[in-house]
């Protein structure tokens, strides 16, 4: 069997981490298998899909390097929607329904009331022609669903194991909705038949609809793709993420300095047997995944575990990509700069902080201007170099009796204005004499 998977964002949004962790389990699948990986857009929603979303989700694929085969969107395909819907009309499993929000709200309460399910009790199947010449001409507009078996619908999930659906405990489903448009349920099973999708490999909440839309792949007689449900994604504290998933989208991400493989390495392997390790590939990735790594508890997403995978994979960062990323944030550093502050970045934007600590100004932090005063007497003339630091600090611990952090820490906040940083024998050459004897002054510099 050829593997053809597919990932279908609504181009509703920006798309965030719980998105990429569905493009990633597709597509390292695909690559791992020699097979396909579609990126579809489910933008039947005309009002709320737009273009500027589709192309933000083009946009955060390409700078995630998660590339696809081929691509399709949902409104250049009603005409198959259509066509599909006169199958399901003629084999009688769809049908008119009228009742308006309010009174599908109030049956549900009632059922409520007497302790039942709220299943939609179909009472559309019993309309006459009469009861439907009369709601047309009252102006209402029928909605359709598709008509349940009633019976459990069971598959192999490829990653769940032995799953099951009673199609009796709900809702025959709508497919289109009172104004003709089409909800997501039909045209996703009319797109995965059409396009030969042999997984459909999606999160945990489209469990109930996997039961319903294979008796439409069946009902449409095309073949029932196998079907892979991972778990939910929550946060750290073990809550859903779904208010938090704006601030995590990957616009965002990306504008707060992430690196992309930082987000692949994490996404990729929270929620599997696999430890969460930096990977400076997607190839890397692809060689590592198996479904049966996948675990049956939801992945912890923790923003700390990102920003410490960011960090690591900045500490390995080769220099010629580390002036790539500067140069797009119009800043750029030398190669002694880069090797002095790497260990002391969690993001890359983080440098700016560390260019000014050398380029200034900087206000000084002098607590003892006499001992500063002397420390500055004894700064070797000329250009600092790497040797300059240890002469220069021996040379006050002999003349002051400071030793340790008294004779380190003074230096350091008069010269970078902060009690932290790396290592003061490169930060002093990189800040450079004249304006080491400026701070050492007092004088921001
Ligand atoms: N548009 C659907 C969603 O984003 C796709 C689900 C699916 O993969 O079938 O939830």
């Amino acid at each position: 069997m050829s593997i053809i998977v597919r990932l279908a964002p609504s181009p509703t949004g920006r798309i965030h981490i719980g998105n990429i962790r569905a493009a990633l389990v597709n597509y390292l699948f695909a690559r791992r298998e020699g097979g396909k990986f579609m990126l579809r857009l489910d933008d039947t929603d005309l009002e709320r899909s737009t273009q500027e979303f589709a192309d933000g989700i083009f946009e955060d694929l390409a700078w995630l390097g998660i590339e696809y085969d081929f691509t399709a969107k949902q409104s250049d395909r009603f005409g198959e929607y259509d066509k599909a819907v006169e199958k399901l009309k003629a084999a009688g499993l769809l049908y008119p329904c009228y009742e308006t929000p309010d009174e599908l709200d109030m049956k549900r309460k009632r059922q409520r009331l007497r302790g039942l399910p709220p299943v939609y009790d179909r009472s559309g199947l019993e309309l006459t022609e009469d009861d439907i010449a009369k709601f047309e001409t009252e102006g209402r507009k029928a909605h359709w669903r598709f008509k349940l078996s009633g019976k459990t619908i069971t598959w192999d999930d490829v990653i769940r194991g032995e799953s099951s659906v009673e199609t009796r405990s709900l809702s025959d489903p709508i497919l289109i909705r009172g104004d003709g448009t089409y909800l997501y349920t039909l045209p996703s099973v009319v797109d995965d038949i059409d396009f030969e999708i042999s997984h459909v490999i999606r999160g945990e909440d489209h469990v109930t609809n996997s039961g319903a839309q294979i008796e439409i792949f069946e009902a449409l007689g095309g073949p029932v793709p196998k079907m892979g449900h991972f778990p939910f994604l929550v946060g750290a504290d073990g809550k859903g993420l779904s208010k938090r998933l704006g601030s995590l989208s990957i616009k965002q991400l990306r504008e707060d300095g992430y690196e992309p493989m930082a987000i692949n390495s994490v996404l990729a392997k929270i929620g599997t047997s696999d430890p969460v390790e930096p990977r400076y590939k997607l190839a890397d990735l692809v060689a590592e995944c198996e479904l049966a790594k996948i675990s049956r508890s939801p992945a912890k997403f923790d923003e700390a575990e990102l920003k410490h995978m960011n960090a690591r994979l900045l500490h390995e960062m080769p220099f010629d990509e580390v002036t790539a990323r500067l140069e797009r944030r119009g800043l750029a550093v030398s190669e002694l700069l880069w090797a002095t502050v790497r260990e002391n970045l969690e993001t890359i934007g983080d440098i700016a902080d560390w260019i000014k600590v050398v380029e200034g100004p900087v206000a000084p932090v002098i607590e003892d201007a006499e001992f500063i005063a002397k420390a500055l007497a004894l700064l070797p003339a000329g250009e600092p170099t790497e040797e300059t630091w240890g002469a220069w600090t021996g040379g006050i611990k002999e003349a002051t009796g400071a030793k340790g952090k008294s004779l380190f820490m003074p230096l350091r906040k008069a010269l970078t204005g902060l009690d932290r940083g790396p290592s003061m024998q490169n930060l002093l050459v990189l800040i450079g004499e004249t304006r080491a004897r400026a701070r050492l002054s007092g004088e921001n510099a």
